[in-house]
């Protein structure tokens, strides 16, 4: 959980476990999956939440919704407190979490 930005955390539901079970077994299959093995019983029973956070382009105001996952591995945050991505709309690497979008817009109307 970062410090200085929200994340929107959604329950997965059980259709949508099974759906991620089966594509997990697809992969050990056909030997794609090189993570650690996957207690089926203990994963179907627990509550698997999906993290997700809210972006707004500084520069163009373009907003869009990514994965925790997949920002977690772009972003190093020994480095910075929060990610700054290219944005996909206007391509300005101005792309941040809202709320450090809502921190820098509102430091500006001051
Ligand atoms: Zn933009």
């Amino acid at each position: 959980m970062p410090k200085y930005f929200n994340t929107i955390k959604v329950k997965i539901s059980d259709e949508e476990k099974k759906q991620r079970l089966e594509d997990y077994k697809y992969a050990i299959k056909h030997g794609f999956y090189f993570g650690p093995p996957v207690d089926i019983e203990d994963f179907m029973k627990r509550d698997i939440f999906d993290e997700s956070v809210r972006f707004k382009c500084l520069k163009c105001g373009f907003e869009d919704v990514l994965e925790f996952d997949i920002l977690e591995e772009m972003w190093d945050e020994s480095i910075s407190d929060y990610p700054i991505l290219p944005c996909y709309h206007c391509s300005k690497e101005k792309f941040v979490p809202i709320d450090i979008y809502h921190k820098q817009t509102l430091k500006v109307f001051r």
